[in-house]
């Protein structure tokens, strides 16, 4: 079962440490309860205690001290800003903290933080880096996942346990997380600003605002199930809509004069690049 561990046929706790309560932190956290497997979930947290009661309340987290967290958790995943990361693992390296880590596995999900840099910062500890996207909250994120020296097996079971519970995973060389990045983790906001902009001609052509809301989100909602389920390849999928004479090749053509094809890559290509510039 997604989420639970074993032991001789009998579940047991998993205990999994957040340091940050943000956005990708609730979103892991609520694909966590979603997929319904036994956690312990305790959340460190820098900003006022609201947010965590807030949480606690609604997915039964546990509100903890930083040492509390690396006391219990088999998992520690950081899950602040990429600017709060090296104050985080100087913490979790110094005097008061360090020797509670040991087995732990640390997966941190900050853009552009190196393995190199977490293995520097915490030598000996595994790690894991990952990059998954909002879309956790409702279990369809694609997370990409780079093995770091010290993690063996076990580590990364547990990372695709915790991953795969909020969607699909990818493990890939870290040299292509930037790429990984440009498509998957930044891609939603593509897909909603591709949306917003159909609404918006649906409203200028006429339909009431929520109507043609309504029209594009369930319009991409149907494609992406249909590309999920049919077994077929966006591009036949898409030509099996285009009549030669019809209305839909009639967008389609605008799309090609304007370039669509070259401005998708470029953005592709900013994305990727301030990967690199952050790194
Ligand atoms: P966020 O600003 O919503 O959340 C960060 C949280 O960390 C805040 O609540 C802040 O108070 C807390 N924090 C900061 N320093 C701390 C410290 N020292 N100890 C404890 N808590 C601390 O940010 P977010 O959108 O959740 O992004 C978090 C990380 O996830 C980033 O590094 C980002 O690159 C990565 N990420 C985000 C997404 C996304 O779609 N939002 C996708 C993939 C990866």
């Amino acid at each position: 079962l997604a989420g639970e561990a074993t032991v001789l046929g009998v579940n047991i706790m998993q205990e999994i440490g957040f340091i940050g309560a943000g956005n990708i932190a609730e979103a892991i956290i609520y694909g966590l309860r979603q997929a319904g497997g036994k956690y312990n979930l305790r959340v460190v947290n820098r900003s006022n205690g609201a947010r965590l009661a807030d949480l606690a309340d609604r997915y039964q987290i546990i509100p903890a001290s930083l040492a509390e967290l690396v006391q219990s958790s088999e998992v520690i995943l950081i899950a602040v800003k990429p600017k709060d990361v090296p104050g985080v693992l100087e913490t979790l390296a110094g005097p008061e903290l360090s020797s509670g880590l040991n087995d732990q596995l640390i997966i941190s999900v900050a853009a552009g933080i190196q393995i190199a840099t977490l293995e520097k910062s915490l030598p000996g500890m595994a790690v894991v880096r990952a990059m998954p996207n909002t879309s956790s909250a409702v279990l369809h994120s694609v997370t990409g996942l780079v093995r770091g020296h010290e993690a063996d097996e076990d580590h990364v079971r547990m990372a695709e346990k915790i991953f795969s519970s909020v969607g699909q995973i990818l493990w890939l060389p870290e040299s292509r997380m930037n790429a990984l990045m440009a498509l998957s983790g930044s891609g939603p906001a593509y897909f909603y600003l591709f949306t917003e902009c159909l609404v918006q001609a649906g409203v200028e052509l006429g339909l009431r605002e929520e109507d043609a809301e309504m029209l594009s989100r369930e319009t991409l909602i149907g494609v992406g199930k249909m590309m999920a389920e049919s077994g077929k390849s966006p591009g036949r999928l898409r030509q099996e809509v285009t009549s030669p004479n019809g209305t839909t090749i009639e967008a389609l053509q605008v799309f090609w004069a304007a370039n669509l094809k070259g401005i998708v890559r470029e953005a592709a290509e900013a994305c990727a690049r301030k990967g690199q510039e952050m790194e």
